[in-house]
């Protein structure tokens, strides 16, 4: 019995269940990853749809699968191509009798994997899928996924009261050899899909550095070493700096962590150290994560589209200009110019960041929120299909738990999560001697203030593109007009 293995995003072998089902047959495994050249085109905009610090992490995930599957004696049979075309290749020259893989939950992806089903099944191939990217198991949910619940909070203690997390599957010790007859295939290089190496930019949270090695090693890191899982509840909202979140983001989205397998380390350290609001805390975020996914799931392509998954037709803007200083980091508003440079020069930014300079965009700019889903999936190096999609529909309002029209008050927000401006500063030079009262509204300097702080409005820093409250007033007259349109 030889069964392959297609990896996708699950790039690992810890907590594997297909690997683990294929090792209880005894069968001769397998591994095969396809770097699928649709992934490396282009967004509906325009953006490259995998940017180079996501293309990046990828190569090196890869690379370390390779390595680890060396090291137990198999080896990863790499290809770049269509995973349909090239899968049936495989099947052919390695008399692969039946393959296994894990779901998808969106369109692209599931596409890709119905021309695969029919590939095999016109060959009479057999297969396998499994699920295995959520905490939660679809089978275990107290409802049927067209029936989750529209509120976060009812899906929660729906699952946390009634949903077991099934067990990890061990990474197996050893594993059979790969077939003679085959060539594993190199592992390809940033300049193969067009991209051009970013330097590491020393002023990012993390050297995010790909693979299931080392996203063990920064659960041990987080979780162990430094005890920084004990008060991430107080540290979670932070945007300066390696451990005021997990940073797992980037790994769970490629599948080089597993969900359970962070779930199982969080109970045994609350067994063995301690069990507090932060170590819930973690879990109740891995839940939001669930959530977007079977969101996804229940709502297939509307997740996507403009009117999101309410159908909610927002007139949005399709303001180019507006747009271009809102992803450069040039709206004059210190919270966004700060968080948008981050993105761009590393590929990461908080939570709290994230939050904000998508309100800012739909909210103050009334831009079409997929531009900035768009933009987000380029450049993040955790962009997850499911998470990024789903948390887009919800800031832009056209999500789940529409409830009237909510945004961020950008200086507040600033003034609350960065009292001393000490983040802004990190990023944006020109604001460094402003004061911790001055810092978070550079529009208000007068003259003579410009003078003393060394800051001119217009040259050293950009004047705010609009008013705080005459936008948001606008574009929730907009909003609310969709919403008497839709009844
Ligand atoms: C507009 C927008 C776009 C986003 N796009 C993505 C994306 O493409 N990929 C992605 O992984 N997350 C996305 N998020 C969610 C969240 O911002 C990131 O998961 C988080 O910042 C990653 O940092 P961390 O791993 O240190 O998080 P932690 O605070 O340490 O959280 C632990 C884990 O919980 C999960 N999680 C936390 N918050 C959320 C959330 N709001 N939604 C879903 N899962 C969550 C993540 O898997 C995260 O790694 C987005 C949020 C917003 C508002």
């Amino acid at each position: 019995m030889r069964i392959l293995i297609w990896l996708r995003n699950d790039l690992r072998l810890h907590d594997h269940e297909p690997l683990h089902r294929a090792l209880a047959q005894n069968a001769d495994v397998v591994f095969l990853y396809c770097f699928d050249p649709r992934q490396f085109g282009e967004t509906a905009f325009g953006f490259p749809k995998t940017g180079a610090y996501r293309a990046k992490f990828l190569i090196e995930t890869v690379a370390d699968l390779r390595r680890s599957l060396r090291s137990r004696g198999s080896d990863l049979i790499i290809r770049q191509g269509k995973p349909e075309e090239e899968i049936v290749a495989l099947v052919e020259t390695l008399n692969i009798d039946s393959l296994c893989w894990h779901e998808e939950a969106t369109a692209e992806e599931t596409n890709v994997e119905n021309k695969v089903k029919q590939a095999l099944r016109s060959r009479g191939t057999a297969f396998k899928t499994y699920w295995g990217t959520t905490l939660y198991h679809p089978d275990d949910l107290p409802f049927e996924i067209l029936e989750l619940p529209e509120i976060f909070i009812q899906f929660r203690k729906a699952v946390e009261k009634e949903v077991q997390v099934r067990e990890i599957f061990q990474a197996p010790a050893q594993l059979p050899t790969l077939p003679e007859n085959i060539e594993p295939g190199e592992l390809p290089t940033l300049s193969d899909f067009g991209l051009a190496e970013r330097s590491t930019d020393p002023r990012g949270v993390l050297a995010f550095k790909g693979g299931e090695t080392k996203a063990l090693a920064r659960l041990q890191h987080y979780f162990w070493d430094t005890n920084c899982l004990s008060s991430y509840k107080e540290t979670r909202n932070g945007m300066l700096g390696a451990d005021y979140s997990s940073k797992f983001s980037a790994w769970l989205a490629n599948g080089s962590l597993s969900p359970r397998q962070v779930y199982a380390e969080v109970q045994r350290y609350e067994r063995d150290r301690q069990k507090n609001n932060s170590t819930y805390w973690m879990i109740f975020e891995l839940m939001w994560r669930d959530y977007f996914r079977f969101v996804c799931v229940k709502y297939g392509a509307k997740v996507f589209r403009k009117g999101g998954i309410r159908n909610l037709p927002i007139a949005w803007q399709q303001d180019w200009a507006r747009f271009d200083l809102w992803r450069e980091g040039e709206t004059g508003y210190p919270l966004i110019d700060a968080n948008m440079q981050e993105i761009a020069a590393t590929g990461f930014m908080s939570n709290r960041g994230r939050q904000n300079v998508a309100s800012f965009l739909t909210k103050n700019l009334g831009i079409d929120w997929r531009w900035g889903a768009e933009w987000f999936e380029s450049l993040l190096i955790d962009y997850d299909v499911c998470s990024n999609w789903g948390n887009w529909n919800y800031t832009a309002g056209v999500g789940n738990d529409a409830r009237g029209f909510r945004y961020f008050n950008i200086p507040k927000q600033s003034k609350d999560y960065d009292p001393n401006g000490d983040y802004v500063k990190h990023w944006l030079p020109a604001l460094v001697n402003l004061p911790a009262n001055k810092v978070h509204s550079p529009w208000k300097l007068q003259p003579v203030e410009q003078k003393r702080f060394e800051v001119r409005l217009g040259v050293d820093y950009p004047n705010s593109v609009v008013d705080l409250q005459k936008s948001v007033d606008a574009n929730q007259q907009k909003y609310e007009a969709a919403w008497t349109e839709k009844k």
